[in-house]
């Protein structure tokens, strides 16, 4: 059985126009958070070349703001063309926000092979979280990067104050939308954020959010991203046993934890690295038969509160990587 690892460049870090209130790069969003406009080109290679060597088989290309320019999509364009070309067996992924017509297409003639762009949250939760565009605003990106012929990628982040009604309605979209990929990414819930000291999630709330995912899209491919280790906490390794994926190393603004630690726990569960199996490999979490519950069984119910959920370890800001001249996390 494999564990696909995926590696995060953040091209372009804070300094974000929009208002989703869950993150640290947003308008408004007072946290210490690394900031700068964009990574060249050789920048961006020698991230994207240490995620590749920590046994990374997909680079996702991040920027933040509402969408890309012209310009945007040219830079990431060249970005993903070198990639691919020193790297043909590595998937690009770019997630650069809201995009109008024809720049999926740009990003699928330069190499990209797929687009991510996550949904976050119920549609009827949306508003309360994001003011500044609207829940059909990322499955319109969708539909555009699918045309092109990009793999589409959307997921969510949980504990932002949700219901468990609404956990339920998130995990159903992405697979509605025909995701590939169904990233889970966890509240950081940084200081200086409208989120800040949101502390909604225990351990064993989130594994049954991944179990539900799994039941909920037993042929996607379920990742493990930002903010697993501080949520999932000692239930990762459990976790791990229902994902397809995670990040390796650091994730946009937060550090994760270190890279050989991500590699020491898949080797210790009995998985192998995509892209490196010596033997059989191949995917063995992609049941057709498991079915979901859909939330009417029981299982699913994450509302554990309070004590449990007070006990956390605080967020480090990542200070090294793409941005800086301290050596990645990879
Ligand atoms: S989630 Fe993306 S669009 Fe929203 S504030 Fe952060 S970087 Fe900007």
């Amino acid at each position: 059985m494999t564990i696909k690892l995926n590696y995060l460049v953040n091209l372009r870090s804070g300094m974000c126009p929009e208002s989703c209130t869950y993150c640290s790069q947003s308008l408004g969003s007072t946290a210490e958070i690394l900031k700068y406009s964009r990574l060249s080109t050789d920048e961006a290679m020698d991230q994207a070349s240490l995620g590749i060597g920590g046994g990374a088989s997909r680079v996702c290309l991040v920027a933040s703001g509402r969408g890309p320019s012209r310009r945007d999509v040219n830079r990431v364009g060249e970005i993903v063309e070198r990639l691919k070309d020193e790297n043909p067996d590595v998937e690009v992924c770019a997630c650069l926000g809201i995009l109008r017509e024809g720049q999926a297409e740009s990003l699928k003639e330069a190499g990209a092979d797929a687009y991510n762009h996550n949904i976050n949250t119920a549609e009827s939760f949306h508003d309360t979280i994001v003011k500044t565009h609207t829940y059909e605003d990322p499955a319109n990106t969708f539909e555009l990067a699918k045309t092109a012929g990009l793999s589409p990628c959307s997921g969510l982040i949980v504990g932002l104050g949700e219901s468990d009604e609404q956990i339920i309605e998130a995990l159903f979209a992405p697979k509605a939308l025909g995701s590939d990929s169904i990233p889970i990414n966890f509240l950081v819930p940084f200081d200086g954020t409208p989120l800040e000291g949101q502390w909604n999630l225990t351990p064993m709330q989130c594994m049954k959010i991944v179990a539900t995912a799994r039941f909920v899209c037993p042929d996607r491919e379920i990742r493990l991203a930002g903010g697993r280790e501080i949520h999932l906490r000692s239930l990762q390794p459990m976790a791990l046993q229902l994902a397809n994926s995670i990040f390796l190393g650091d994730y946009l603004t937060a550090e994760g934890q270190a890279a050989a630690d991500d590699l020491a726990m898949i080797r210790d569960n009995g998985f192998t690295i995509l892209g490196q199996e010596t033997g059989e490999g191949g995917d063995a979490r992609t049941d057709e038969s498991a079915g979901g519950c859909g939330g009417a069984a029981g299982c699913c119910s994450y509302s554990q509160t309070t004590a449990e959920a007070a006990t956390h370890t605080d967020p480090v800001i990542r200070r090294r990587g793409a941005g800086t001249a301290e050596v990645a996390n990879a």
